[in-house]
């Protein structure tokens, strides 16, 4: 009952901060509210051509897509329900040290993705760290966190612990920072039948164009991956139902990005500003 009033609790003060439009006001790295807030009123707006129905009715069959089971914390740190399971992703500027994760994928080994720090606080006694084959380095590190380690390459599909996902190459084509060469990845995980797509720090690639989702985490805050244009009209080519803009407002990017990617995607895709 607590947990429930807490989350009307969040929903309010989302939609307080829309009518106000000072989303982002808080400062950098604040613990986002969760996107579900935003989807809840969008998904009220645009289910009007249908029976007008009470926002608790989304569903993954046929219609709405869940995302009240996804939180974007600050740049590309994520964190996924299924079940009563946790799977963070690249866990970075975590304000809390909840323990719970089952597993913890991470793209690449820049330091706002790959962080120890952080994945210290998320880890606990049974956690499954996924991470890029050319990340063998920081194993030893690495498993001094966690209880096993599974490795990685780009465009596979497995299934560990019963999470089936598929990686992605995730690299920049009009920048040095992300060559293909490194082998880093983005994921898209198979949760309870909805495919969410987590891209990492990239450009809009041809294998990110031929990306199928229904929920897209993409990085919008330019200089090191995307613009906000660019990733739109990538969302716009793999047309999601749902897309999350994210990697702005800790290290470069603003509100303002996640702005500009919100009026530039297309309907009927839905896009939730996390922060
Ligand atoms: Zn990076």
């Amino acid at each position: 009952m607590q947990s429930r009033r807490i989350v009307h609790l969040m929903i309010l003060a989302a939609a307080a901060s829309l009518l106000w439009g000072c989303s982002g006001a808080g400062g950098g790295g604040s613990q986002a509210s969760s996107v579900a807030s935003s989807a809840k009123s969008s998904a009220a707006v645009e289910s009007s051509s249908a029976m007008p129905s009470s926002s608790s009715a989304r569903q993954t069959e046929g219609g709405e897509v869940m995302t009240d089971n996804i939180k974007v914390f600050a740049q590309n740190s994520i964190r996924i329900t299924m079940g009563n399971k946790k799977i963070y992703i690249d866990p970075f500027q975590m304000k809390e040290s909840p323990k719970d994760a089952d597993f913890i994928f991470i793209t690449h080994e820049h330091s706002d993705h790959y962080s120890p720090e952080d994945m210290k606080k998320v880890a606990g006694n049974n956690t499954t760290l996924i991470l890029p084959e050319s990340m063998q380095g920081k194993k030893a590190e690495a498993s001094k966190i966690v209880a096993r380690i599974e490795t990685v390459k780009p465009s596979e599909t497995k299934t560990v612990d019963g999470l089936e996902f598929t990686t992605v190459p995730a690299y920049n084509t009009n920048k040095q920072f992300h060559p293909k060469s490194n082998g880093w990845v983005g994921y898209i995980l198979n949760v309870n039948g909805s495919k969410i797509y987590i891209a990492g720090d990239m450009d809009a690639t041809d294998e990110a164009k031929a990306v199928k989702c229904d929920v897209a985490l993409v990085p919008v805050g330019g200089t090191y991956t995307m613009t906000a244009t660019e990733a739109a009209d990538l969302i716009n080519i793999i047309q999601p139902k749902v897309a999350i803009p994210v990697h702005y407002g800790s290290v470069v990017g603003s509100a303002a990005d996640a702005n500009t990617f919100k009026e530039k995607v297309k309907a009927p895709i839905k896009v939730e500003i996390p922060f």
